[in-house]
């Protein structure tokens, strides 16, 4: 049997053959001019992606790394700082914080939608010394999409804290412009929208987060931003870094570039729109409602009487196609289709058909089979993707 799967995970994701490529070239020296070429141009594209005119680093570490440098470097034991909490990631920066001797304050907000200006607004102006807001972008756990833009407008109205937000499984699938936004800290990992291998987080920061960082006690050392800062200015790395996972970091972000930002944007918008309006003709209840659904990702309600766990087995065993659970108390109840980064529209088709028949196997009998599938087709030719 051949051994092929179809990843529709939410990261890690699938490759391009021509990032799989240049990771099977032999190794270069990490302090050697060629990769300080390399480099260069990787931070460089990384800047532009972001519109980011303060500084971007790159850490050997998952997204969860980039995510505690940020805690430590942006803000110090003791600050007041908010956190909205719209799923499993925002938990997890709430927790760090509190682990870092912060007091951390949690929004707490329904999963399935986004953060509102207002409720935010009203958190900032009962807590006026908050030091810090932490947002995520895209809440892959419950499938939505938080609007920084519109958040960070009414954040800057009402407060001067600084604005951290977690692109993990947002950069390079819809638009984050730091400059225009006002965003001090962006934080993410090459494995999700960036069609990279796990294994190098991303932290973006303003001027204004570099000053406060650049002052501050120094709270750790492997990820003291001190330190990583001396070293990016000669464009080289703190510590050893995984070169190859570099090597196809920087290949795929060419890639992004050649496609060119808007039309990565705009297919992965095209990708929600075809899945969400295949899966509503199937009468299948979606996590997220539709304003706020993710553009990286959609979160599935599993059909009365059925097992989440059940689909996501059967569409391993009978069709190799690879999906996700859910975290938390959705467990069991939701599953997860990816559709960001390296994934074409054939994919998708693919991973809707099979789930069709998965459903149908498993029981249920509400839709007749192919229902969802010509849907996809009637769409995907208006789209054109
Ligand atoms: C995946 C993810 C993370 C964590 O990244 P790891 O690389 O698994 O540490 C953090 N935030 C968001 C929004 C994510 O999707």
């Amino acid at each position: 049997m051949i051994e092929k799967e179809l990843l529709m995970i939410p990261g890690p994701t699938p490759l391009p053959p021509r990032v799989v490529e240049v990771m099977t070239r032999p190794i270069i020296n990490h302090r050697g001019p060629r990769f300080k070429e390399i480099f260069k141009k990787a931070i460089e594209d990384l800047k532009e992606l972001l519109n980011c005119s303060g500084d971007v680093f790159l850490i050997p570490s998952s997204g969860t790394g980039a995510m505690e440098l940020a805690v430590d470097n942006f803000t110090s034991k003791g600050d007041k700082v908010i956190v909205v909490a719209n799923g499993i990631f925002g938990e997890r920066f709430h927790q760090m914080n509190m682990a870092r001797g912060r007091n951390s304050l949690s929004l707490n907000v329904p999963w399935g939608r986004a953060a509102k200006a207002e409720e935010i607004e009203k958190v900032l102006l009962a807590n006026p010394d908050a030091k810090a807001i932490f947002i995520i972008h895209n809440e892959t756990s419950a499938t939505t999409i938080n609007n920084i833009k519109e958040l960070s407008s009414k954040i800057k109205e009402v407060s001067n804290c600084l604005i951290i937000v977690d692109a993990v499984s947002s950069i390079g699938v819809t638009e984050i412009d730091m400059d225009n936004w006002g965003i001090d800290v962006v934080v993410a990992a090459s494995q999700k929208g960036l069609m990279s291998p796990p294994g190098i987080g991303i932290v973006a920061a303003s001027q204004r987060a570099m000053e406060y960082a650049l002052q501050k006690k120094s709270e750790t050392y492997y990820f003291d931003v001190k330190g990583w800062k001396k070293n990016v200015d000669l464009d080289q790395t703190l510590t050893t870094f995984p070169v190859s996972i570099f090597l196809g970091l920087s290949e795929a972000l060419k890639m992004i570039r050649e496609e060119g930002y808007k039309n990565v944007y705009e297919r992965h918008i095209a990708y929600r729109s075809l899945v969400r309006n295949s899966l509503k003709e199937l009468n299948l209840k979606l996590l997220a409602n539709d304003q706020d659904a993710s553009p990286s990702l959609t979160g599935i309600y599993a059909p009365e009487g059925i097992n989440a766990d059940d689909i996501i087995n059967a569409m391993r065993q009978r069709y190799r196609v690879e999906i996700a659970s859910a975290q938390g108390n959705l467990k069991g109840k939701v599953f997860r289709i990816s559709h960001m980064g390296y994934i074409t529209s054939n994919d998708l088709l693919v991973t809707i058909s099979a789930l069709e028949c998965v459903l149908k196997d498993l029981g249920y009998n509400e839709i007749e089979l192919g229902r969802g599938t010509k849907k996809f087709l009637e769409l995907r030719r208006k789209f054109e993707v």
